[in-house]
């Protein structure tokens, strides 16, 4: 068994403040905030000092709440560290073509250095088929089917955000990945598979669980990383994780608490996870921040390579 922190010194890319050590019973915070700010300000370096200018274009279709918002987050973020977003809006109820079509335009305009696509597009058009449009090249969110099979193939490719985050978190605390066992919750397309691909990467011994794994905590508590995207809050509790591991929460979910106030949780109760863990992500504050700043990075290499 692991004494807490054991395995791991602090990755010199990371080296202190850019992760803020916080004493919450044994557990280190790995803090998405302030890891963010670390990749931002590198990523500003970058573009000043780059050979071309560094533009995001995104489409949004549709006037989706929670989309106009992203949209106008992103645009903030992207223009603070010099990236040029170009929000490109098409009509409510727009169909697969007018969409497509926008998408194959900024694939040929050799201005445009990076791609996205805000969701949901209208019910009636095939999202994965506009996302396989996108090229790979520019593709700054991986979802080009090109791109996730670079990653399995451990080429050079725009690899999911999210994931990234997840990887880069857990490498940020020092941990020697080659050897170590790590359980991922959950295997989405766009978050679970790509991360248990790059841990596999890594030499790491990977076991992609979902909701139809029976006995979860037979496999968590033997593993040195947890990472957990799953979207279930409270899914992993203290009985489950061993002294000293890394644990990543992607989780994001909306709850009541006793008050009746709406806040935001991952699937990790946190509190009592801390208590046993040696590193943990908190939500909010963790993954997400670091998400971002992923895109980002996505969006600057798209460009200057
Ligand atoms: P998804 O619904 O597409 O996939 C969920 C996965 O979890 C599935 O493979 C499912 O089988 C598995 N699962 C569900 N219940 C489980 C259980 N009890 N035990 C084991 N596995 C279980 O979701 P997604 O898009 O991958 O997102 C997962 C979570 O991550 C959500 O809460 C989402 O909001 C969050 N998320 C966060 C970020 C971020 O930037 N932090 C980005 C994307 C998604």
């Amino acid at each position: 068994m692991l004494a807490a922190g054991a395995l791991f010194c602090l990755d010199p890319r990371y080296a202190p403040p850019m992760v803020e050590s916080e004493s919450i019973s044994s557990a280190r915070l790995i803090d998405g905030r302030a890891l963010g700010k670390v990749v931002r300000t590198s990523i500003a370096e970058r573009i000043a000092s780059g050979n071309r200018p560094v533009r995001l274009d995104a489409i949004l279709v549709g006037d989706d709440r929670s989309a106009e918002l992203y949209a106008a987050n992103q645009q903030k973020t992207c223009h603070a560290v010099g990236i040029d977003y170009r929000l490109h809006r098409i009509q409510a109820g727009a169909g697969y073509d007018e969409i497509a079509g926008r998408v194959l335009l900024l694939n040929t305009d050799e201005d445009v250095t990076a791609v996205m696509l805000h969701l949901p597009l209208p019910a009636d058009v095939d999202t994965e088929r506009i996302q396989s449009l996108i090229d790979p090249s520019k593709d700054v969110e991986g979802v080009n089917p090109a791109n996730i099979g670079n990653v399995v193939y451990g080429r050079r490719s725009l690899v999911p955000c999210t994931a990234l985050a997840a990887v880069e978190m857990i490498e940020s605390t020092g941990v020697t990945l080659k050897g170590a066992n790590c359980v991922v919750i959950g295997a989405s397309n766009i978050v679970g598979k790509p991360v248990a691909v790059l841990l596999m990467r890594a030499q790491a011994t990977v076991i992609s669980t979902n909701k139809f794994t029976p006995k979860l905590a037979e496999f968590t508590r033997a593993a040195d990383v947890v990472v957990t995207a799953a979207g279930v809050p409270g899914l992993v509790t203290s009985d489950m994780v061993k002294p000293g591991a890394v644990v990543i929460d992607v989780g994001i979910n909306r709850i009541l608490d006793s008050e009746g106030n709406a806040r935001t949780v991952g699937d990790v109760s946190f509190d009592d996870v801390s208590s046993v863990a040696g590193w943990i992500t908190p939500v909010p504050g963790g993954v997400g921040p670091m998400t971002v700043a992923m895109l980002l990075r996505n969006t600057t290499d798209a460009a200057l390579g």
